[in-house]
């Protein structure tokens, strides 16, 4: 089968498309022809490495991908075959205190495809069993690999994380990411009210599309003050953060009494000087994300698979192109996913 492979971490020219035996899957485990793949930021991060992590080299990178089941290992239903299905990207023991409440993402052994062990830009993937999300018919496979790992994000920060209520005012930053993306539409589907801050005019167009009510071009406007005039005294009750150091210390002026920041990421840096008067004077959260529940993955599909939620599509590109979709990933103009078709010939 085609795969790409990377054997060590650098720039798109370390993407090597290679050709490797077809997998066969173990225990519990089932093989799909993969029909497309999505792009992630941390796919960026397995091809780059992060200083101080070690990813399994040499590695299939690819987290996000849809298919049809072709293969069953030993223990797996047959009925499986055949099926056409989308995959939660996080895997666990399914053994500890966190597994069994629910909280895989907070399992010590919690993997990634792409990041743990081989993903999905190849002709064929080995997954769990439990992984699979099978997909209404027809259920379009490019749009079922575009959302597992987004969705699953930002559902576990506004609806875990920070328990959003029908009204609240929920401030989304980078409204063109993925996980921006789909915050933007669990907010509304939750009946918040939501602004977002982007980068150029278009990307504020596009977030509006994408149902936010306000939007704030940060390079053009002071989006501190916009957001003001937009919550008013009362202030912003949710922010959703994964820019970090540009935005972060300002979020905490801005939130409500009782108001919440998430975070899963910092995109602009880790490092920053956070005053915390606030964060106690005004009974503020300062909350983490990462992944989330499979109980939570199994939720935010029904939501895609049923139309109230939709993944929105930047652009697709063939499974030779992979190192032009990771360009694309890193451009400013993106917004939604990035998709790599491997088997035009699936529907
Ligand atoms: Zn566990």
């Amino acid at each position: 089968m085609r795969a790409v492979r990377i054997h060590e971490h650098g720039g798109l020219e370390v993407l090597r498309l290679e050709d490797l035996p077809d997998p066969e899957p173990g225990p519990g485990e089932v093989r799909l022809r993969v029909a497309w793949a999505a792009l992630n930021h941390l796919d960026i991060w397995v091809r780059r490495g992060v200083e101080g992590h070690r990813f399994p080299l040499p590695i299939t990178p690819g987290c996000d991908f849809s298919g049809v089941v072709d293969r069953v290992g030993p223990g797996a239903s047959e009925a499986w075959l055949g099926r056409r299905v989308a995959v939660a990207p996080g895997f666990s023991c399914g053994q500890c205190l966190p597994c069994a409440s629910g909280r895989q993402n907070l399992c010590r052994k919690y993997g990634i495809y792409g990041e743990t062990c081989d993903g999905g830009n190849a002709d064929y993937a080995v997954v769990r069993v439990e992984n699979l999300l099978e997909l209404p018919d027809g259920f379009p496979l490019d749009r079922a690999a575009a959302f597992p790992l987004t969705y699953l994000t930002a559902w576990h920060m506004l609806v875990d994380r920070c328990e959003v209520r029908p009204g609240e005012k929920v401030l989304i930053h980078a409204a063109g990411s993925g996980v921006s993306v789909a915050a933007t539409q669990i907010a509304r589907l939750w009946g918040c009210e939501v602004m977002v801050t982007a980068g150029t005019p278009e990307k504020v167009q596009k977030g509006l599309e994408n149902g936010a009510h306000h939007g704030v071009d940060y390079r053009r406007e002071d989006w501190v003050q916009a957001v003001k005039d937009w919550a008013g005294k009362g202030g912003v009750d949710v922010i959703v953060d994964h820019v970090g150091a540009d935005t972060l210390p300002q979020g905490i002026w801005l939130l409500a009494r009782g108001g919440r920041l998430v975070t899963c990421g910092v995109t602009s840096g880790p490092l920053m000087e956070v005053h915390f008067a606030p964060v106690f004077f005004k009974s503020l959260s300062i909350l983490g994300s990462t992944m989330g529940g499979l109980g939570e993955q199994h939720e935010v599909a029904r939501h895609v698979f049923a139309g109230r939620l939709k993944p929105v599509v930047d652009s697709r590109f063939s499974l030779e192109e992979v190192a032009e979709a990771h360009r694309r990933l890193g451009e400013r103009a993106v917004f939604g996913k990035v998709l790599l078709q491997v088997d035009p010939g699936l529907a």
